[in-house]
């Protein structure tokens, strides 16, 4: 299975691919994907809704076709879909829709673990209206305190904004339960789903959460399109955040009338080639089967952190489980730097991350200096890992002379 799908990605088949393990900035591209992007560019490449003519109405089809895709991966409504540039934008646009819920003395809660992009919306809208932002803490488990969750969300708080997976740790959060505490208070759930929508199922439903934000560049997609996902019966009492063409159904020189959701929230030209191969990437996720990624996944955690353990002076950040926790590890090494363990591994051929990873309150909550991290994707293979171990013994060994 694993050469089969290596052989869907055409970059296994350059002269030195890399031993990729970012997968957690940006996966790999699938030629299914690449190739919906060339179709739309190659035979139809025109603007969607304005046109009446033969081809705009194809590749309007086609986006709402992808719309249907993307709701039913993630069992939704296709009402309730709206496109975006990305997580950080869906959850921008998401934060300036929810300001007016927010007034001054009510509470926003987040966690400690959260990107940068799920954690400065809310310092602003915070800061702007005098409300408080409070942030979950972390077990000695890297978990999220449920305990310390269940005191600071109170009658005061009105958002309540969680990672579905830490980009840092591959810590996956109790969404589900979270959730359950903030609707007790009245307060609407959001869950960041950039990093978990490759890695597990994501049902909406069964989550009840209010929003879902994700991108397509996690999930084998392209770049710069994304998903905000909202209760239909909440998108509609929700203003628009950008306004001007495609999204009114009457215009006056003094007043203008919304069309319904999800199209009153996607003004100008959306990135069609990139809606239209989100779908693709979809198709490709489910021709693999979440059954496999699972598996798959487990296999590697159970590899990975056993291999990464034997290194003398290597420390996990991050939950020492084979399951319920993302491929994603990031570990310090006594006396190494970050940076200069990503450096010499690039040297190597192998591609990982160092810094801080864009969650710099964890890394000041944690004490550390950032990590270095390794990501993995559904092509990742336990000979990568036995790379990246061997890299990592290396560089320990001209460290020491
Ligand atoms: N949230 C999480 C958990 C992420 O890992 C990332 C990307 N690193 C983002 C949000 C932001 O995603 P994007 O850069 O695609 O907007």
């Amino acid at each position: 299975m694993i050469d089969d799908i290596k052989s869907q990605f055409s970059i296994f088949s350059q002269k030195s691919p890399p031993i990729f393990l970012d997968s957690g900035a940006s996966s790999l591209t699938p030629s299914v994907v690449i190739d919906a992007i060339t179709d739309y560019y190659q035979n139809f490449s025109v603007n969607i809704h304005r046109g009446l003519y033969e081809l705009s109405e194809k590749a309007t089809i086609m986006c709402e076709n992808s719309r249907k895709k993307v709701a039913s991966f993630i069992h939704a409504d296709s009402q309730e879909i709206i496109f975006t540039p990305g997580t950080t934008l869906g959850l921008n646009m998401l934060a300036q829709m929810l300001s007016s819920k927010v007034t001054a003395g009510d509470n926003i809660v987040i966690s400690i673990a959260e990107h940068h992009a799920n954690i400065l919306p809310w310092q602003k809208i915070a800061k702007q209206v005098g409300a408080e932002l409070r942030f979950i803490k972390l077990t000695d488990a890297f978990q999220l305190d449920m305990q310390h969750a269940a005191t600071i969300i109170d009658s005061k708080t009105k958002i309540v904004s969680i990672t579905g997976m830490s980009n840092v740790m591959g810590t996956i959060p109790d969404c589900k339960a979270i959730g359950k505490l903030a609707h007790t208070v009245g307060a609407y759930m959001i869950i960041d789903a950039a990093q978990s929508i490759a890695h597990q199922k994501t049902d909406v439903k069964n989550l009840d959460c209010d929003f879902l934000v994700f991108g397509a560049h996690k999930m084998y997609g392209p770049t710069g399109v994304g998903v905000l996902y909202g209760k239909k019966e909440i998108l509609d009492t929700l203003e628009p955040v950008f306004v001007g063409g495609d999204i009114v159904s009457m215009v006056t020189e003094q007043h203008a009338e919304w069309v319904g959701a999800p199209y009153k929230f996607e003004t100008g030209t959306p990135p069609i080639a990139g809606i239209i191969a989100m779908s693709a990437a979809i198709n490709f996720i489910e021709s693999i089967g979440w059954k496999y990624i699972q598996k798959h996944e487990e296999e590697l955690n159970e590899y990975a952190i056993t291999r990464l353990q034997q290194i003398k002076g290597l420390a996990i950040i991050g939950p020492n489980r084979f399951a319920g926790r993302g491929a994603n590890y990031a570990f310090t090494i006594e006396g190494l730097h970050t940076h200069d363990i990503a450096d010499m591994l690039a040297k190597q051929n192998i591609a990982v991350r160092a810094g801080s990873h864009c969650a710099m309150p964890l890394s000041i909550a944690l004490n550390i200096n950032g990590t270095t991290r390794a990501s993995c994707g559904i092509y990742t293979t336990k000979q990568d890992i036995d790379a990246l171990c061997l890299g990592l013994n290396k560089i320990i060994e001209i460290f020491k002379k």
